[in-house]
């Protein structure tokens, strides 16, 4: 189910209790079940939409409203708040900050779009007037450093990797420690990836994270991906202390659902999501308009 129609759903599931002479238990439980099986075929994790129905049935106490009351209006309001409070994990994500060198690392399974992301995330705050260089420490996908050397050169970033060194974690030391000499206020390191969450790509994630002491990982995470969302994320989380989640692909068929899976898992906030293949099209992600965008 794509973006736009859970939104649909969920909405209309609200205006189906316009069609109801009282609002009782009946018509609440219609609503909730309703938005459970949209956010279940989203991919959001059983548990998680178990919880908010539980949540919103703690906050509208339907007897305790006294006639008069808009129930509706309370209920669409629970429901909101609720959707912003699962994408919303109470602790900003680190913010790189100029005039002092910052190391973000980026993490994710191969085809995720992690090297795409790197640049666009580099790019994102180039133009912000940060001083941002790009490292490639992915050895294991062949071509890894090309896309890298290519994306950087388009977008005027400088970048550092080799052809030859076959050490991740060699190059990642290397290349932070050249840029941080250089005086850039944000160093990007791109990681390997590999098809499937095998022990050798977190042990060496992990060794990359130790030699170059990231502020800040950012998981990367392809929104097509479906229920897997939840388990994915949270085996990078207990590698790596993943601190924020960029979400790509979301111009596809999106589905919301992984979103909403990997804060839960990695209670880290999405900073950004990836709406192309261009070094532009990638966004700022703030919960509350997403959700009211959702929600029509
Ligand atoms: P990596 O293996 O994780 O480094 O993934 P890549 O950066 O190589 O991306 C894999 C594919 O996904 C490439 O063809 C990218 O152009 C594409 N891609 C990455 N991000 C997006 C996005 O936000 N939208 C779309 N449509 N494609 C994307």
């Amino acid at each position: 189910m794509v973006l736009a129609e859970l939104g649909g759903r969920i909405t209309r599931a609200i205006q189906q209790m316009n069609n109801v002479t009282i609002i009782d238990e009946k018509a609440l439980n219609d609503c909730l079940n309703e938005i459970t099986r949209a956010l279940l075929q989203s991919d959001v994790s059983f548990p998680l939409v178990k919880e908010m129905q539980t949540n919103i049935k703690k906050i509208v106490n339907l007897d305790d409203l006294a006639a008069g009351h808009n129930k509706r209006l309370i209920i669409e309001q629970a429901i909101f708040n609720e959707l912003c409070r699962m994408l919303d994990p109470g602790k900003p994500a680190f913010a790189p900050k100029k005039a002092k060198p910052s190391v973000v690392m980026f993490v994710g399974l191969q085809g995720a779009g992690k090297t795409t992301t790197c640049t666009k995330y580099a790019y994102y705050h180039q133009k912000k007037g940060y001083k941002t260089a790009l490292v490639c420490a992915d050895t294991f996908r062949a071509g890894a450093f090309d896309q890298l050397k290519q994306n950087a050169t388009k977008a005027k970033i400088p970048f550092y990797g080799s052809y030859t060194e076959s050490d991740p974690v060699k190059i990642a030391a290397e290349g932070v420690d050249r840029f941080k000499k250089e005086k850039c206020d944000l160093i990007i390191v791109d990681t390997s990836g590999r098809h499937k969450q095998e022990a050798s790509l977190f042990e060496e994630m992990r060794q990359v994270a130790e030699a170059t002491e990231p502020d800040l990982v950012i998981f990367v995470m392809d929104s097509s991906i479906g229920q897997a969302a939840f388990d994915q994320a949270q085996a990078f989380k207990q590698t790596v202390s993943v601190g924020a989640v960029i979400i790509t692909k979301m111009d596809g068929h999106a589905k919301g659902g992984g979103a909403l899976s990997a804060v839960a898992a990695t209670k880290s906030p999405v900073i950004f999501i990836g709406t192309g293949e261009h070094m532009d099209e990638f966004e700022l992600f703030d919960v509350k308009p997403f959700v009211s965008r959702l929600l029509g």
